[in-house]
């Protein structure tokens, strides 16, 4: 049986509703806009292989090599293209170059970027196999699609290194009665060191040093099994019945980043004894203690085995910043997923970082406590642009929509304060009645501010941005200058 759910999505009900009305006019959008939200059918799907110890991976050194190696001892190899010249690899269209200020720009270069740089390299593209995100009809889709997301960290992640990263062969496995394939594969690499060891992607986005010229830092896979319906547009929602990819991106290179566990079931690590993840070290017991406690140092550090029940107590916790504890998912049976993730049914707020994906489910940003995780995992982010939301400002709770006009870049924000409703809508369409930006924000108590338009896509001109949740609350002209 195949699991269906139903259940009202917070995000895409409205969502839709908006988008499959866009060419309507701006008034009768106003009326639409005002609806309530709808109910989505929705099959879950994990993103993450069932076999995670084919993608837990460790750096060896061995008969003068580095290697790296997966949970059952097995080699993984990186590619070999890493060795040559990155302005090639870009020229044959192998590697994306993806920064803040886009992809590939400046062109193939070492030139300073601000923020972080991903330099991502597609196998199917290498290989020419037609299929993936070489596929002629999706292959550009998806690639663009995957570079937005990687966009999105280079937007918020501070530091100024780089990241190579592997974009395995794509693999193709379909939804069948009785199997729900995953939608993706992630490998963090990390040092075997005993105690608590940073992954190689954040290393080199931290230090700007590259830990190893011949290895990728981060390597990543997905699923376009050809009954896998998935949204490639990342500036509109998913209908009810597809995956949204991006989402699955953001996931993904989430785990990449550092955002996973070496927890085995009895609570020893997949890795090697002793050995865990960064993210291990804030795991919290259901005593709210942290769970993998060390004792000595160096080559004689311990880590204890927890108790094997926390492991599937529904009840462990991320240690996060000021104080929060995030419900790490832990549930009574353990599994792949089981340490890895957030878990959505202890907490009111929703994570890209749950498990699984519902259909027509889908994110555009991290969660605070997502973005927090990463603060933890020791990078530099930048919260407010990770989430879109800031703290209220002091005044002008009457002008909703300021800087009024805009500079083009400049970030436009909405003042919030004094509504009472949990989730608002935010639409800006340009004076055709396009949609050209909309986001569901949550409102989350105390008059959070929201960032229209992070990424700056707006072009100059005039907007009407109309703020709804089942009530109007607002409608406003903008103009970007
Ligand atoms: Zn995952």
């Amino acid at each position: 049986m195949e699991k269906v759910e139903v259940s009202v999505n917070k995000e895409g009900g409205i969502m839709k509703t908006m988008t499959q009305n866009n060419r309507r006019n701006y008034f009768s959008l106003l009326v639409i806009a005002f609806c309530s939200s709808s109910s989505v059918y929705s099959q879950e799907l994990n993103y993450d292989h069932p076999d995670k110890k084919k993608f837990t991976s460790t750096v060896i050194f061995q008969n003068g090599e580095e290697k790296m190696m997966n949970g059952y001892g097995e080699v993984i190899y990186g590619e070999e293209y890493f060795s040559r010249p990155l302005a090639e690899r870009v020229d044959l269209g192998y590697t994306y170059v993806v920064s803040s200020r886009g992809v590939n720009y400046p062109e193939k270069s070492n030139e300073e970027n601000t923020g972080v740089r991903f330099n991502i390299t597609f196998k199917d593209v290498i290989l020419g196999n037609g299929t993936g995100f070489d596929d002629p009809t999706y292959g550009s889709q998806r690639r663009d699609a995957l570079s937005a997301a990687f966009r999105y960290f280079s937007d918020i992640i501070n530091n100024s290194g780089q990241a190579d990263v592997q974009i395995d062969p794509s693999f193709f496995q379909n939804i069948s009665p009785g199997s729900t394939p995953p939608l993706a594969t992630s490998v963090a690499p990390s040092n075997a060191s005993r105690g608590f060891n940073d992954c190689l992607a954040f290393r080199h986005l931290n230090s700007g040093t590259d830990p190893s010229n011949s290895l990728p830092d981060g390597i990543l896979s997905f699923n376009f099994g050809n009954n896998i319906n998935y949204n490639y547009d990342y500036s509109g929602a998913p209908t009810n019945s597809q995956y949204d990819f991006y989402t699955v991106a953001i996931h993904e290179i989430m785990h990449m980043l550092g955002f996973t566990s070496y927890c085995n079931a009895d609570g020893t690590s997949q890795a090697a004894n002793n050995v865990f993840t960064a993210f291990d070290e804030f795991l919290l017991n259901p005593s709210y203690s942290p769970l993998l406690v060390t004792s000595g140092s160096g080559s004689g550090l311990t880590v204890a085995v927890p108790q094997a029940s926390y492991l599937t107590s529904n009840d462990l916790w991320f240690d996060n910043l000021n104080g929060v504890s995030t419900p790490v998912y832990a549930p009574s049976t353990f599994s792949a997923a089981s340490i890895d993730h957030f878990d959505n049914l202890r907490s009111t707020d929703k994570f890209v970082m749950n498990y699984s994906l519902s259909k027509g489910e889908y994110y555009r940003y991290l969660h605070q406590d997502e973005a927090n995780a990463l603060v933890r995992l020791g990078y530099d982010i930048n919260i407010s642009m990770a989430t879109a939301v800031e703290d209220l400002p002091q005044s002008n709770s009457d002008a909703r929509i300021y800087p009024n006009p805009a500079t083009s870049g400049e970030g436009v924000k909405i003042n919030l304060q004094g509504v009472n409703k949990p989730e608002i809508l935010v639409v800006v369409y340009d004076m055709l009645g396009r949609v050209s930006y909309s986001k569901v924000v949550m409102n989350k108590g105390s008059g959070p501010l929201t960032a229209i338009d992070p990424h700056n896509n707006l072009a100059p001109g005039m907007y009407i941005v109309i703020g709804s949740s089942k009530d109007e609350l607002f409608n406003q002209k903008l103009v970007i200058e």
